[in-house]
């Protein structure tokens, strides 16, 4: 999920901030006990997942809208997505100090959206601490949208989160790569630009557990702020693979991924073929949105905030291709 979107500008990129501590620019300075874990259920031997709840990410009472996961090995903790503000990120650390006392080694953003990068400050205690670790597009996009984020925090929440309560990679990943958690290898894999321009899956071998991040998701609408295309492309890949369970970036965990993946495949289908069919019907935009106001959108959460915006971005993909 997905806040406005940015401007484009030179994209920076940032130093990660290993050790940030966590502390607003204004307000208390952040609890250090009592903090309360996040829920957590271990879906599958050392893989411990919190489920978000299905709504658009917003600063108040609106961060915990992603999944999360931990994996924890012989020798150390990975977290799969930190949540949606450095609080959550907080109670995700509790959640884990609860199952082990094992260190956590690897931080791993499935993409840039809020609700899955927040939280990363909230890890970076320790020494060393751990690697953050994205796709290669993760921080120029990050770093794209952070101010916007930021601001929609403090507009929202009534928080300034200071720039360096978002965290960025420490190391990246172009193509694929392997994580080693002690007798426990986690496989990386980028993406082409799908549901963003910086999609990472992470799969565990040892139990067949593939964290999906938003390139699926269920219940809660699709949205596009990628490529229609380019997902499509990629949900023909995750249906060839072989998984004993699929984790999505927002909905249930699943045991069969090719259907769970087919309403999000139909939903996103259909936006392609009718947007494509107006705009060679030289329907101007406004029309199109209009005639395809509830197209495909029937059992999906959230069409309300979405839908809308995804027939906009598949128009301006769509409006000059061959
Ligand atoms: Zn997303």
């Amino acid at each position: 999920m997905i806040t406005p979107s940015a401007p484009r500008r030179h994209a920076r990129v940032l130093t990660a901030l290993l050790g940030a501590s966590l502390l607003f620019t204004s307000g208390a300075p952040a609890r250090a006990a009592a903090v309360e874990p996040l829920p957590t259920k271990e879906i599958a031997p050392g893989v411990h997942v919190h489920q978000g709840s299905h709504h658009a990410w917003a600063a108040q009472d609106g961060e915990d809208v992603a999944n999360i996961g931990f994996i924890v090995g012989a020798g150390c903790v990975a977290v799969i997505d930190t949540g949606g503000s450095p609080a959550i990120g907080q109670r995700l650390k509790a959640a884990i100090e609860r199952v082990t006392t094992l260190p956590v080694c690897y931080v791993i953003n499935t993409h840039m959206h809020p609700d899955h990068v927040l939280g990363n400050v909230a890890l970076a205690a320790g020494s060393p601490g751990p690697a953050y670790v994205a796709h290669v597009r993760l921080g120029p996009s990050l770093s794209a949208r952070a101010p916007y984020y930021l601001e929609a925090f403090r507009r929202e929440g009534g928080q300034a989160l200071a720039p360096d309560a978002v965290v960025y990679p420490t190391q990246t990943v172009a193509d694929r790569a392997a994580l080693d958690l002690g007798g426990r290898q986690l496989e990386l894999r980028a993406w082409p630009t799908a549901h963003t321009d910086n999609d990472l899956t992470v799969f565990d071998q040892q139990t067949g557990t593939l964290f999906t991040g938003d390139l699926l998701f269920m219940g809660h609408l699709p949205v596009i702020d990628g490529q229609l295309r380019g997902w499509l492309r990629v949900i023909g890949e995750l249906k060839a693979l072989d998984v004993k369970r699929a984790v999505p970036g927002h909905g249930t965990v699943s045991e069969d991924l090719r259907q769970a993946i087919g309403p999000e495949e139909t939903y996103l289908s259909t936006v392609l073929r009718e947007v494509r069919a107006a705009i060679k019907a030289g329907v101007p935009i406004a029309r199109t949105l209009e005639q395809l106001s509830a197209t495909g959108t029937a059992g999906w959460q959230l069409a309300d905030a979405f839908h809308r915006r995804n027939l906009t971005a598949a128009y301006a993909e769509l409006e000059w291709e061959d």
